[in-house]
């Protein structure tokens, strides 16, 4: 007998319901509310905090699954409901990311906790590598840390922007330059604790989509932290900064563990909002009536919807591997991560556009979603990576050719 399967196990099942419930009944009628704001849905986050979705317990629960499937199927249902507010729900996850990937575990065991709070006291976290000069090219960040060892602190300076949750997370997680002439090799992760003195937001971006997550610059000037809030410890990072400099390959770049840890996540969102896009579409094409029939019942409408299903399981599957082998601790040896989400958003925004097809002009008004999901898709190809860098990752690794 085979131990190969592609069916969901009985608490993947139960999860996936739940997750799904809380997305029909108080994610979806509130989108539309949101997306208009544009601000935080502090409601919705306080709500999921009260069912456990919004927690702690809920982010290391399905990450222990061995599968690595639960967190995808959570994100798939969340995002399924509304992007926006999925992010608003899962910006923090990636502040967390950052400190499971770079900190020691007294760090973990002090700071993520911090990044969720409580039902009643929700907190939230936030993510800061990209600067106005250094988006795709992270190497180039101009955000710099300076170790006061006078005072066992170091003093962060510098522009953040575009952050999820920027200046108004309660747990800033920091990529700086300690050594610029070493690129993103010189580079580490701070904690920026609440109520530092030096970090605020500078200006609050309104988008074209997901605008129920927040999006800000965040600006630190002369920002003090205490030693023990540089992620990893700093007789690891003096270790690791003397291994590049003596012109050993380090293992350790900031910023890149967090990213390649998180991409199949972003992949399982983009999955959502297609998959919601091809369902209202499907049954639309269904009801819709012109010429005397169904409008499904031309090719050129049914065929967009097969290959419209088509893409979205393909982007799953991609999506699903990659995060069984991140569980399984496999390496990523040909860019499993980027194809994941490359597919998946390149899929989210392929599928939205149909979706308004279908729906000819009732698909561009606000009065159904599918033109804010279109809105919301392009941010997929975009952030964490664009499809470009995606591609720059996976030829890389294919070909072991420094493609440029
Ligand atoms: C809504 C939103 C939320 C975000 N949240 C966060 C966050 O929480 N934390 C964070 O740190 N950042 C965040 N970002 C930033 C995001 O990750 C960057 O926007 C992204 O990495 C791209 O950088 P850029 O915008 O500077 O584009 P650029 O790097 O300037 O790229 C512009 C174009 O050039 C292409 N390009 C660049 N270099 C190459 C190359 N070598 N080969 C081929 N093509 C190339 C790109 O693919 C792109 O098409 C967010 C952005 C947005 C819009």
């Amino acid at each position: 007998m085979s131990d190969f399967s592609m069916e969901l196990n009985d608490d993947q099942k139960t999860l996936q319901e739940w997750v799904h419930g809380f997305a029909q009944n108080v994610i979806r009628p509130a989108a539309q509310e949101w997306d208009e704001r544009e601000e935080t849905p502090w409601p919705i986050i306080e709500e999921a905090a009260k069912l456990g979705i919004y927690s702690l317990d809920f982010f290391a629960n399905t990450l222990t699954d061995t599968t690595g499937l639960s967190i995808m199927l959570a994100l798939e249902e969340l995002a399924w409901g509304d992007a926006g507010i999925c992010m608003s729900l899962m910006g923090t996850t990636l502040g967390v990311a950052a400190i499971m990937a770079n900190g020691t575990p007294d760090q973990q065991m002090e700071w993520i906790p911090q990044c969720f709070g409580s039902p009643g006291d929700i907190k939230l976290a936030a993510f800061g590598v990209s600067e106005p000069d250094a988006g795709s090219d992270v190497s180039s960040l101009r955000t710099r840390a300076v170790f006061d060892e006078t005072t066992d602190e170091w003093v962060l300076n510098g522009t953040k922007t575009w952050i999820t949750n920027g200046g108004i997370a309660n747990v800033h997680v920091i990529v700086a330059s300690v050594d610029p002439e070493l690129g993103s090799r010189g580079q580490a992760s701070f904690i920026v604790p609440d109520g530092t003195a030096g970090i605020s937001m500078g200006q609050k971006f309104k988008k074209m989509g997901i605008r129920a997550s927040h999006t800000a610059e965040v600006i630190l000037d002369d920002c003090r932290v205490p030693g023990s809030c540089l992620l990893g410890g700093k007789d690891k990072l003096d270790e690791r900064l003397a291994r590049v400099r003596e012109g050993k390959r380090s293992t350790s770049q900031a910023a890149m563990a967090t990213f390649e840890a998180s991409r199949p996540g972003v992949g399982a969102q983009a999955l959502g909002i297609a998959r919601a896009a091809y369902e209202y579409s499907l049954d639309y094409a269904i009801e819709r009536r012109q010429f005397g029939k169904a409008i499904i019942e031309n090719q050129a409408i049914a065929f967009k919807l097969a290959d419209m299903k088509t893409r979205i399981d393909a982007a799953r599957l991609l999506v699903w591997r990659a995060a069984w082998m991140a569980a399984q601790r496999k390496p990523f040896l040909n860019g499993e991560g980027s194809m994941s989400k490359l597919f998946a958003g390149e899929a989210a925004v392929h599928v939205t556009e149909e979706a308004i097809q279908i729906m000819g002009g009732y698909g561009y008004i606000r009065e159904h979603p599918v033109e804010r999901w279109h809105r919301d898709s392009k941010i997929y190809t975009i952030f964490e990576g664009t499809s470009e860098i995606q591609r720059l990752i996976i030829s890389r690794a294919i070909s072991g050719v420094h493609i440029r």
